[in-house]
């Protein structure tokens, strides 16, 4: 019998753990990309390739349905080798809310319970799928504008436009300031026009305000 098929035999009476005895006692790794592949990538859910995330992540898969202790997580991820640092290191509520896995509290703020592998976290949409800009995303959007200001054009490294005793250092600006800073949301700013359109327009991909808050 094919795992998927005795998943779907078995969820109703919760037996997860058997499915994952069923797919080999140390193998959440593959299990869990494969039930991404086949229910939830498809809704925009972000498996995390390898790190810290995706090691606590397979200890959800590990425990689904029962709250686990952020302490435990921490504990299973440092004995696989990662290394914890920090005052939050281990941001186990970004693999709901930004990743999408169906992920909720436990009884109380320090247990996270995985709910399942066959449906997105509720209310999850695509739209939100794009996670906060990295170093590469941020490079490639200011490229994709000839490291140019999308309002005002001063051209990165080079004197501002309408302040010419600064140098342009292009800014990370929201096209709608209501909404998160994703890579569909953003677009290169200098530092004057960031300032002085900070929360109160909305933009279009070429910068023009579309909309006053
Ligand atoms: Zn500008």
């Amino acid at each position: 019998m094919s795992i998927i098929n005795y998943y779907n035999e078995t969820i109703g009476e919760n037996k997860v753990n058997k499915i994952i005895h069923a797919y080999g006692v140390n193998n959440q790794s593959k299990y869990l990309e494969r039930m991404h592949k086949v229910y939830l990538k498809s809704n925009g859910v972000k498996l995390p390739k390898k790190g810290k995330l995706r090691i606590a992540l397979e200890y959800l898969v590990k425990n689904m349905g029962k709250p686990v202790h952020i302490d435990d997580i921490k504990e299973y991820v440092i004995n696989e080798g990662e290394t914890l640092t920090g005052t939050d290191p281990l941001q186990v509520r970004h693999l709901s809310t930004q990743n999408g896995f169906y992920i909720v509290k436990g009884n109380n703020k320090y247990e996270h319970k995985l709910i399942t592998l066959i449906c997105e976290l509720p209310g999850f949409i695509k739209e939100k799928r794009n996670i906060s800009i990295n170093n590469k995303i941020w490079k490639s959007i200011m490229k994709e504008y000839d490291y140019m200001c999308v309002n005002c054009g001063s051209k990165q490294d080079d004197e501002l436009r309408w302040k010419k005793t600064e140098i342009t250092k292009l800014q990370k600006g929201h096209m709608d300031p209501r909404k998160g800073l994703t890579e569909d949301n953003c677009i290169p700013q200098c530092q004057f026009c960031n300032q002085r359109s900070k929360d109160k327009h909305v933009f279009d991909k070429r910068g023009q305000v579309i909309e006053i808050i």
